[in-house]
């Protein structure tokens, strides 16, 4: 492939779906929503500038309607993402703002809207949890539909695309996304996103290459440009020289078909070469994706994070809401189990109606258990919705934060209450439902042996513990080369954890982002955690991994692991003996 006389120049991004492809770069822009007009208004143009402002709203929401209704068959699962957006067209934030600063700024409607979203914007700013990141993006893509129609663009219409390429752009809103058509784009990149954005996880869908967050790099590409996309480490390479697209062609056709081998084998049952059989579960935040699981070969549920039923909207839902979609879970499910997490707001995902007062450290405030503890009606609404959907599959529940015996006594106590209620109601629910305790902080670590002799299982977050077992903040980039599952100090806890589990008599789980990480997996299987539950795109790599591992063997590896003093020393030694097994081969 000619490259003609251009410089061969590499950009870093994050990953946002893997996979390698090589084409020529479709810019797509966002005509008509970067230069905005301004003007006064006067006191009797307002009604005009408010019907107008209302029905662009209006006009957005039906141009969103008709993309749904036309989005293909293997995107249905993320309809649920557009369905966001169209309530986020008449949210207070974005509507009842924009409207109020019409009324007192005496500004034209696009300027008020421009204005507010930017306030939206600082207000999410400095919020480092990826999901609510990406919910600022959300307002942002249905505000830009607005604006288009308020002053009178049309989008880009990527479903009009004719020719094989690669999409660019500063950004691609989900509804663009969901028009993609697979026949002609073969991957795409931009300047926003990260890997928990509604793109990537729509690209992850989809099956198609994708780098995400890549500054503004993509105001130097042109169209036509010859680019590759390595969506495996997050790069893109633009005027590749021939040596470097020789490279490229080679790792694509080895991930091809190393992706096609093992999806093929996904559906098998993960049962080591020695024979040690692994559950690898899914973890999944609404019913929609419970498809994405069973595609995936997952053995059910682990981790229901249920309080993203509780975001995006203006108050708690009731029960009869919470019952109906639990219900929908465990049938699509059933028999395979699902493991209701309780509520875990506040902390890094701050929920506006909850009206409690601001905290100086909220990853150490009224959080998770701690919040349900303290507004007993809203825990207890949860806790009878899970009871009653547990009648219809194979429900577990567990409560999140656990720092103490009181916690789970408490949380346990309100079960038995809300159970009680039910069948005084007469209401159909199941009281003998398993009881779990996420193990995520160090106090409940040290008072494993404690905590394992009051409840029916363990689940591992990762996540959390690493984080409050090192004291790094998980969301904070300036301190995020120190956090590493890999620490000493992890491991050592992680062995209590099972350890104790083992003497009780109680199974242990993992659901934190370390149990989905290749580079990890001998750790866990050495660490006799047989329950490993993962972003459901992880789980085929995942269970073909198990497949071609001896559990014995990472049993002795592990205790050698266990020996080590720094971080770097363990990562090198699984990097040595297992290297081989990664998919950072074809990095
Ligand atoms: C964890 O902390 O590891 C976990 C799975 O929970 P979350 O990421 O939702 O805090
Ligand atoms: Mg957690």
């Amino acid at each position: 492939m000619p490259t003609g006389e251009k410089k061969e120049v590499i950009f870093q991004g994050i990953s946002g779906a893997p996979g390698i492809c090589i084409g020529k770069a479709y810019m797509v822009g966002r005509e008509g929503v970067d230069v905005i007009p301004q003007y006064t208004i006067s006191q009797d143009q307002k009604t005009r500038e408010i019907t107008r402002f209302k029905t662009a709203v209006r006009t957005a929401k039906n141009e969103l309607l008709e993309i749904i209704e036309a989005t293909p068959e293997a995107l249905k699962e993320h309809i649920q993402i557009l369905e966001t957006h169209l309530v986020l067209f008449k949210d207070k934030m974005l509507y009842g703002r924009t409207l109020e600063a019409i009324e007192r700024e005496n500004v034209n409607a696009e300027w008020a809207l421009k204005n507010v979203v930017a306030e939206v914007r600082a207000m999410f700013q400095d919020i480092e949890d990826p999901y609510l990141q990406g919910r600022s993006t959300d307002i942002v893509h249905v505000s830009d539909r607005i604006m288009r129609n308020l002053v009178g663009a049309k989008e880009e219409s990527i479903s009009s695309i004719s020719k094989r390429v690669i999409l660019v752009a500063s950004d691609i809103s989900p509804a663009q996304t969901s028009q993609i058509q697979l026949e002609w784009v073969m991957g795409f990149v931009t300047d926003h996103g990260g890997t928990a954005s509604h793109t990537s996880i729509i690209a992850r869908t989809l099956g198609i290459p994708c780098v995400l967050g890549l500054g503004d790099a993509t105001s130097s590409l042109h169209n036509d440009d010859i680019i590759i996309v390595d969506g495996i480490a997050g790069r893109v390479i633009v005027h590749p020289e021939d040596n470097t697209l020789l490279l490229y062609e080679e790792k694509k056709r080895r991930f091809e078909e190393h992706r096609a081998s093992i999806s093929r084998s996904s559906h098998l049952p993960a049962i080591s070469a020695d024979g040690m059989e692994f559950q690898v579960l899914g973890n999944i935040e609404l019913a929609e994706e419970v498809v994405s699981v069973r595609d995936h070969g997952g053995n059910g549920i682990g981790l229901l994070r249920t309080e993203f039923l509780y975001l995006s909207r203006n108050n708690f839902p009731g029960e009869t809401e919470l019952f109906e979609q639990y219900r929908e879970v465990l049938e699509l499910m059933a028999p395979a189990p699902v493991t209701f997490r309780t509520l875990d707001i506040n902390g890094d995902k701050a929920i506006s109606y909850t009206l409690t007062p601001e905290e100086a450290n909220p990853a150490l405030g009224l959080r998770a258990i701690r919040f349900c503890l303290k507004k007993k009606e809203v825990f207890k609404t949860q806790l009878r919705a899970i009871l009653r959907a547990a009648a219809y599959g194979n429900a577990q529940i567990m409560f999140p934060m656990i720092s103490c015996l009181e916690e789970v006594r408490e949380a346990r106590k309100l079960l038995r209450a809300c159970a009680k209620e039910l069948a005084g109601e007469e209401k159909r629910h199941n009281p003998e439902i398993p009881v779990g305790i996420m193990i995520e902080v160090p106090s409940a670590v040290v008072m494993a042996d404690v905590l394992a002799r009051e409840v029916d299982f363990f689940s591992i977050g990762t996540n959390d513990l690493v984080q409050y077992l090192l004291a790094i903040d998980r969301g904070n980039p300036q301190v995020a080369h120190l956090y590493n599952s890999l620490n000493p100090a992890v491991l050592r806890m992680l062995k209590r954890i099972v350890d104790e589990a083992d003497k009780a008599g109680i199974s242990v789980a993992m659901c934190g982002e370390m149990a989905g990480d290749p580079f990890h997996l001998p750790v866990l299987m050495g660490l006799g955690i047989r329950e490993l539950s993962m972003n459901p795109q992880s789980i085929p790599a995942i269970k073909d991994m198990i497949r071609n591992m001896e559990g014995h063997e990472c049993r002795l590896f592990t205790e050698s692991l266990l020996e080590k003093s720094q971080t770097q020393e363990v990562m090198d030694a699984i990097s040595l003996k297992y290297g081989k097994f990664m998919q950072t081969d074809f990095v």
